[in-house]
C-alpha cells in the first residue's frame, strides 16, 4: 500500500491494515484503489472481495451471534466505551485518515472523528436501558409484557462522506442492541472503516460480531448478503436512487430497513433574523464538508427586505473562504469526492446560469488537478431551476427571493425530499409555527448544526425511514418481542 508521502510520517501501521475483516481475520488483497482527491493520485489498494467472501462474512456473523446476543449488556457497553476511547486516543491518525482519502479539510475531519466517536459512547450508556413494558389488557383477560430482542445479523451500508461517522451511528446501537453486523464502506473511502475495525479488534470486539468489507460490486455482494435468511437488518445511508434500489431487493426477503437517504435543505431567513447569526449559520450548514453532507443548506430562501444584505454577506464569507488540499491546515475548503462530483456541480450551476441567475462570487469549476469547485453564491436563482430539485453536494449556495411566511413554506415543502430544514428569525413564536408546516424530520431553529449522537436523525418523505441516534436508535437494531401472560 502506498500512502502520499507528505502524510507517511502520520501514517500509522497499525491502523493501516487495509484487508477485509471477517470472522476477526484480515485478508489483504487490491482491486480496488483509493485515490486522493486533492491530486487523484493513487492513495492505497485494499481488496475487493467476491461473493464468496460475502457469505463467509455472514457465516461469522451467524457464528458469532449466539455468544454476542448472551453477552451482558453492561459487558456489550464496556467494550464499546473502550472503542469511544481508543477512536478518541487515535483521533488525529483518524482525522488524516479521513482527510487522505476523503479530502475534506482537517478541521472537519477532526470534527468528524469526535462526532463518530461519541455514538459509541452514547450507545454504551444506551445498551444498559434497552426498554420493555408491562401492561394489563383493558378487558383484564391477561397481562402484556413486551421484550425487545437483537434483531439478528445486521448489514450496514454507508456513504464517503463521514467515513467514519456514518459507520459508527449503525455499529453503535446494533451492538448494543445485541446484533453482530457485516459493515460495508463506500469504496472510495474504505480504510478509515478498516482503521476503526483494528481499534474495535482491541477494544474488545470478539471476532465475527463486526466484519467488514469494501467491494467495487456493491449490488452482487449486497444482494447475496440480502438473499440469506439469516440476515434480518439493512441499514443504509446513501442515495435516494439506491435506497429505493435496495428497498425493491430487501422486499424479496421481507428484511427490516432503516433508510438514511438524500436531502434538499432549505434555509429560511425571515427579515427579523439576526442578519450576522444567520451568516454564521449559513456557512456551517452549507460548508461543513464543503457542502457534502446530506444535511447541507441546498436552497436559501431570503426574505425580501434582508435579501441583498444576506447576499452581499454571504459573498463576503464564501469568497474568503480558502480553497485547497485537506491536510493543509490553512485550507476551508477541500476537494469535491471525485471529478464526476465536480461535473455534477458544474452541470447544476451552467444550468441554473442559463436560466437567469447570476454568480456573486465562483461559478467555474477550477482546472487544476485535483477535483476542486470554488465556493460559489448564485442570486436571482429561478425556483423550479433543476439546482432547486437536486442534491448540489458541493460549495455552492443558491439564494431565492420570497415575500411572504406562506410562500417560503410553499417554496421549502416543493420537493421530493425531507430531511432537514433551517429557519433564522428573532421572534420564536413565528419560527416554531412555520416549522411545525415545514415537511422535515430534522429542523434547526437559529442553528446551522443540529446532528447529535443522541438526538433522533433522519428524513420524511423520500428522504427515508427510521432514525439514528438518540434513544430510539437502538430499537431499529430490535424486534418488540409480546409475551401474553396468565398467572
Ligand atoms: P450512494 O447511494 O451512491 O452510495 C452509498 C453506499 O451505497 C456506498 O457504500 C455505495 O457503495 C453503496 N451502493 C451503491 N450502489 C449500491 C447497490 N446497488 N447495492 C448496495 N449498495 C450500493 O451515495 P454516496 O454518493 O456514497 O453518498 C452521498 C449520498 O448519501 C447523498 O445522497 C447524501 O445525501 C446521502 N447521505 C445521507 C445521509 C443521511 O443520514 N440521510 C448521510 C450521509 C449521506
Amino acid at each position: 500500500m502506498t500512502f502520499h508521502a507528505k502524510f507517511s510520517g502520520y501514517a500509522d501501521p497499525a491502523l493501516h491494515a487495509a484487508g477485509l475483516y471477517i470472522g476477526g481475520k484480515w485478508q489483504s488483497g487490491s482491486g480496488i484503489t483509493v485515490l486522493d482527491p486533492s491530486t487523484g493520485n493513487l492513495l492505497a489498494e485494499v481488496a475487493d472481495p467476491s461473493i464468496e467472501d460475502a457469505q463467509r462474512a455472514v457465516d461469522a456473523a451467524d457464528a458469532a451471534a449466539a455468544g454476542w446476543r448472551a453477552t451482558p449488556a453492561r459487558q456489550r457497553s464496556e467494550i464499546l466505551r473502550r472503542w469511544y476511547q481508543l477512536m478518541t486516543q487515535h483521533a488525529e491518525e483518524l482525522a488524516t485518515l479521513i482527510v487522505l482519502e476523503n479530502g475534506k479539510a482537517l478541521a472537519d475531519a477532526r470534527g468528524e472523528v469526535a462526532y463518530a466517536a461519541e455514538f459509541f459512547r452514547w450507545y454504551a450508556e444506551e445498551a444498559t436501558r434497552i426498554p420493555g413494558e408491562f401492561r394489563h389488557t383493558p378487558s383484564g383477560s391477561h397481562n402484556i409484557l413486551v421484550d425487545h430482542e437483537p434483531i439478528g445479523i445486521a448489514v450496514l451500508i454507508t456513504p464517503w462522506n463521514f467515513p467514519a461517522a456514518m459507520a459508527t451511528r449503525k455499529i453503535g446501537p446494533a451492538l448494543a442492541a445485541g446484533c453482530t453486523v457485516i459493515l460495508k464502506p463506500a469504496s472510495e473511502t474504505p480504510l478509515t472503516a478498516y482503521a476503526m475495525a483494528r481499534l474495535g479488534e482491541e477494544a474488545g470486539v470478539p471476532p465475527g460480531v463486526v466484519n467488514v468489507l469494501t467491494t467495487s460490486n456493491p449490488g452482487g455482494i449486497t444482494n447475496a448478503m440480502l438473499a440469506d435468511p439469516r440476515v434480518r437488518k439493512l441499514s443504509f445511508t446513501g442515495s435516494t436512487g439506491v435506497g429505493r434500489v435496495l428497498l425493491a431487493e430487501a422486499a424479496k426477503s421481507v428484511v427490516s430497513c432503516s433508510m438514511e437517504l438524500g436531502g434538499n435543505a432549505p434555509f429560511i431567513v425571515f427579515d427579523d433574523a439576526d442578519l450576522e447569526a444567520a451568516l454564521d449559520g449559513a456557512m456551517i450548514a452549507k460548508m461543513r464538508n464543503a457542502g457534502e453532507a446530506c444535511t447541507a443548506a441546498n436552497r436559501f430562501y431570503v426574505q425580501a427586505g434582508i435579501h441583498d444584505a444576506f447576499v452581499a454577506g454571504l459573498t463576503a464569507r464564501m469568497k474568503s473562504l480558502k480553497l485547497g488540499p485537506g491536510y493543509d491546515p490553512e485550507t476551508q475548503c477541500g476537494p469535491m469526492i471525485t471529478q464526476n462530483a465536480v461535473r455534477k456541480i458544474d452541470r447544476l450551476v451552467s444550468e441554473a446560469l442559463a436560466a437567469g441567475a447570476r454568480a456573486t462570487t465562483g461559478g467555474k469549476p477550477l482546472t487544476e488537478n485535483g477535483y476542486f469547485y470554488p465556493p460559489t453564491v448564485l442570486e436571482n436563482v429561478p425556483v423550479n431551476a433543476s439546482i432547486a430539485r437536486e442534491e448540489i453536494f458541493g460549495p455552492v449556495a443558491p439564494v431565492y427571493k420570497f415575500e411572504s411566511d406562506d410562500e417560503a413554506i410553499r417554496l421549502a415543502n416543493n420537493t421530493e425530499y425531507g430531511l432537514a430544514a433551517y429557519i433564522y428569525s428573532r421572534d420564536l413564536k413565528r419560527a416554531m409555527k412555520v416549522g411545525k408546516r415545514i415537511e422535515t424530520g430534522m429542523l434547526g431553529i437559529n442553528r446551522g448544526l443540529m446532528s447529535d449522537p443522541a438526538a433522533p436523525f433522519g428524513g420524511v418523505k423520500q428522504s427515508g425511514l427510521g432514525r439514528e441516534g438518540g434513544v430510539t436508535g437502538i430499537l431499529e437494531f430490535m424486534e418488540p418481542k409480546y409475551f401474553a401472560v396468565d398467572y
